[in-house]
Formats: C-alpha cells, sequence, structure tokens
C-alpha cells in the first residue's frame, strides 16, 4: 500500500481520503456518536465516529483522554456543526502517545492558567492557539524584518556574544568564567557593528540574543531577548538611521497584515500600517508636551515609564501610534552616541508609550569619543580594540537596537513581554 502523507488540518478536502496527526483536545460522547476533536499546528478537525459501525475503533477511542497523541486516517466530509466545517470518519486510529492525567495546565483558546505555571509546561502551553500565534507572528515578524535589511543592501552579521567588556559598563552584565579569566555575555554588539564600520561592510544588521542582569520586574524586561540591530556607514546625519527605522517597521506591519491574518485574528489584534514619515519630536518637545499636560520635568531627566505612557496616549489621540523622540540630553545617552552640545544625535522609537528602539548617530572622531569617554568615567585603555577602529580611517556612521519581543508586545497588545519569549529568562527564573 502506498504511504500516505500527513495532511494539516486546515489543508483538509471533503471527499477526500486523509492521515492527520495531533493532539486530542476534547471527547465527547452523544448517544450513538463519539467525537475526538484533534488538534494540530494548524487548527482543529472533529473524528466522528459511528459506535454501531466501528466496535474496533470505539474500543481504542474510550481509552483516549485529553492531550492523548493520535493518528488517523478516513475519509474528509463536510459537516456544518463541526468545528471548521468539516470532519473525519476514520478507518484507523493509532495511539501514538498517551497524556497523563490530570493535565497540569489548560490547553484550551481562553487562557487561565496562571503565567508562571503556564511557563513551567510551557511546551504544553504553546499548544494553545493563541500561545501560537504569538510565535508565528514573531516569526513572520522577523522575516520581514530581515527582507527589509535584505533589499536595502544590509549584510547579516554575527559578532561575539562572549565578550570582555561592554558598551555601557559592566552593572546590567552577567559575568562568566572564561577559561582563566573573568568575561561577559554581550548587552548588545555595539562596540562590534560599530568596529564593523571601519570594515567597508558599510550597512549591517544582526539579530541576536542579548542579556540584561536587570534586577527590576517590569512588564518589558527580561534578562534574555532577542534584539535586531543595525549599523550602517557613510550617513550625513542620524536622520538616515531613522528612515531605516520607519521603513523597517513600515515593511514588517504591512508583511504581518499580509502573511499573519489568521493569527492576528486569533489574538483580536489590529495592525495599522503606519504613514511614513513617522513623526519626530525632539526631547525638549516631548518635555513641553508632557507640561502642558501636568508632568514637570527637568531638562536632562531621563523618561520613565509613566512619562513614555502619557506621552503615547497623547500621540495615539493624534493619530501617531508610532514615533520618534529625537536630540536626547547627551547625559543620559551612552558616550558611543555623538554629542550635539549639551544635546545628543540620540534617539529612541516609540509605540503606544512604549520604547521599541534605541539608536543614532555615533561619534565617529576618536579624539572626541575619548573624551566623552572620560567624561562618562569610563578608562579608554579598556576600550583600545574598539578604539582602534577609528584610528585608521573611520567613516560617520549610526544604527539602532530593536527589541523583537518589545516589537511584538506593542503590535499585539500584550500586557507581558514574557509572553513573547518561549522559555523566558528573568532573575527568578532559570528552568526550563
Ligand atoms: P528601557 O529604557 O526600556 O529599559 P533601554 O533604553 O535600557 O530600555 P536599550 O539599551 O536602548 O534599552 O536597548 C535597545 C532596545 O532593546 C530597547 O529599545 C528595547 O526595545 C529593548 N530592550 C532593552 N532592554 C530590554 C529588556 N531587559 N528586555 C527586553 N527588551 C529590552
Ligand atoms: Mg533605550
Amino acid at each position: 500500500m502506498e504511504k500516505m502523507e500527513r495532511t494539516y488540518t486546515n489543508d483538509l478536502q471533503s471527499g477526500k481520503k486523509s492521515l492527520v496527526k495531533g493532539w486530542i483536545s476534547s471527547v465527547r460522547d452523544l448517544g450513538g456518536l463519539k467525537f475526538l476533536i484533534l488538534r494540530d499546528r494548524e487548527g482543529l478537525i472533529q473524528i466522528t465516529i459511528k459506535k454501531a459501525e466501528s466496535k474496533k475503533i470505539l474500543e481504542l477511542a474510550s481509552s483516549l483522554v485529553r492531550e492523548d497523541c493520535i493518528s488517523v486516517t478516513g475519509m474528509v466530509k463536510n459537516s456544518p456543526q463541526a468545528p471548521g466545517g468539516k470532519e473525519i470518519i476514520p478507518e484507523s486510529i493509532e495511539l501514538v502517545s498517551k497524556a497523563k492525567t490530570p493535565l497540569p495546565i489548560e490547553t484550551s483558546d481562553k487562557i487561565i492558567t496562571g503565567l508562571d505555571k503556564r511557563f513551567d509546561f510551557r511546551f504544553m502551553d504553546v499548544r494553545n492557539p493563541k500561545v501560537r500565534a504569538i510565535f508565528r507572528v514573531k516569526d513572520i515578524a522577523l522575516t520581514k524584518m530581515r527582507e527589509y535589511f535584505e533589499s536595502n543592501g544590509f549584510v547579516e552579521v554575527h559578532t561575539p556574544i562572549i565578550q570582555a567588556a561592554g558598551a555601557e559598563g559592566g552593572a546590567t552584565m552577567f559575568p562568566m568564567v572564561y577559561y582563566q579569566k573573568e568575561a561577559f555575555l554581550r548587552q548588545s554588539p555595539q562596540l562590534y557593528k560599530q568596529m564593523l564600520m571601519a570594515s567597508s561592510l558599510d550597512r549591517i544588521y544582526e539579530i541576536g540574543s542579548v542579556f540584561r542582569a536587570e534586577k527590576f520586574h517590569t512588564r518589558r524586561h527580561v534578562s534574555e531577548y532577542l534584539s535586531v540591530d543595525m549599523e550602517m556607514a557613510w550617513i550625513e546625519s542620524e536622520e538616515d538611521v531613522l528612515r531605516i527605522a520607519e521603513g523597517l517597521v513600515e515593511y514588517t506591519l504591512k508583511g504581518l497584515k499580509k502573511d499573519c491574518k489568521k493569527e492576528l485574528e486569533v489574538f483580536g489584534a489590529k495592525v495599522n500600517v503606519p504613514e511614513l514619515p513617522f513623526k519626530r519630536l525632539t526631547y525638549s518637545d516631548v518635555l513641553g508636551i508632557l507640561a502642558k499636560n501636568g508632568l514637570k520635568k527637568e531638562w536632562g531627566d531621563d523618561l520613565d515609564d509613566p512619562d513614555e505612557k502619557l506621552l503615547g496616549q497623547i500621540m495615539e489621540k493624534k493619530g501617531h501610534e508610532w514615533y520618534f523622540i529625537t536630540k536626547y540630553p547627551g547625559k543620559i545617552k551612552p558616550f558611543y552616541i555623538m554629542m550635539e552640545g549639551k544635546a545628543s544625535r540620540g534617539m529612541d522609537l516609540d509605540c503606544r508609550g512604549l520604547e521599541i528602539a534605541s539608536g543614532g548617530q555615533r561619534e565617529h572622531r576618536y579624539e572626541e569619543l575619548v573624551k566623552v569617554m572620560k567624561q562618562k568615567g569610563l578608562d579608554p585603555h579598556k576600550f583600545e580594540f574598539y578604539l582602534s577602529a577609528f584610528q585608521y580611517g573611520m567613516p560617520p556612521h549610526g544604527g539602532f537596537g530593536l527589541g523583537s519581543e518589545r516589537f511584538v508586545q506593542q503590535v499585539l497588545g500584550i500586557e507581558n513581554i514574557k509572553e513573547i519569549i518561549l522559555f523566558p529568562r528573568t532573575p527568578e527564573r532559570l528552568v526550563p
């Protein structure tokens, strides 16, 4: 007999004998009929067992419980009452792997289990269509970002995760033992991205894990996240970087709208593709807007969560979900950002009150860079490997780092960033 290919539930066609494989989502008994609902990656299908006609199948089916793995062969028929409008009349059912009872967490589309418990049994949590949708959206978002970079002449690179020093000092870095020495997990690829601007590669991007030893608990911080980084040389000003950032967001959102219809629907998320160019507010503009709304800040203060939230609400009312904040005070931006008097060429990209990316034009002039490093209390000798790239021909350059999980979090309107990570790392969680 010819080996039958497995069909996903969304590809089933009525009148066709098919093989489906998946987990049992529910079992129901109705007089002369028994229903198994099988769930796979793409959806659900009803397996309808007519008790009188199929004694052998019924015997097996009676022993089945939720989340058992089964494989079913049978004829597909239209059935208006069934979920998805189709059913399979089984010719054979095979139990592939048994599930223990009781189940540790709920997998139906109403998410009722607590977040921590769900992470303990994440493998099972992702069987939930609503949870699975998040990871499909994340996947497509990253694919679209890659496409955008590639079509704009960016080269994908991979810089070291094990580093000797960080871009912003060691306070938020995880130390590790590296042979006889101390090393750190990178908090960003910043220094390496910049060194590559002296390499002739011109336009680079990197999508990779970065690590932050954040001690606090917020809905937007985790200890390990996937950063989308880019750096480009020969720029005129930070405006060149802003244009790539907004282009990237626009392209990615368009792509999600087109390729993630089903997932966005499962989530009840509506994606608006923003118009270009995004609104640019200077940091001073932002202080003015906040003051008008009763939030007084001194020039030089960092914008914290309540400030960003209020600004987000005001901007959304004006029709701007996405906007840049430019010309940040130099003292609250890192040493590698180009200073401009007391201000800087550093920027943030925010979406509805949440910071999604940070970047700007970098300082490419060796003497200036060393000067600012010293002002910020850093020892230039510890950065010789980096600084040497600025002494043999370094073009003006800039770039940004974008948090991929923050992006998905805000696009889908998810409260906690941990939901967008399969196995999140936080101060409390290292397992699984
Ligand atoms: P925040 O002020 O929100 O803590 P940051 O300014 O410290 O962020 P950056 O160093 O600018 O963060 O990092 C670039 C981007 O990486 C941020 O805009 C954000 O999208 C993301 N990001 C930063 N820290 C985290 C974290 N701990 N968990 C998840 N994403 C993060
Ligand atoms: Mg930032």
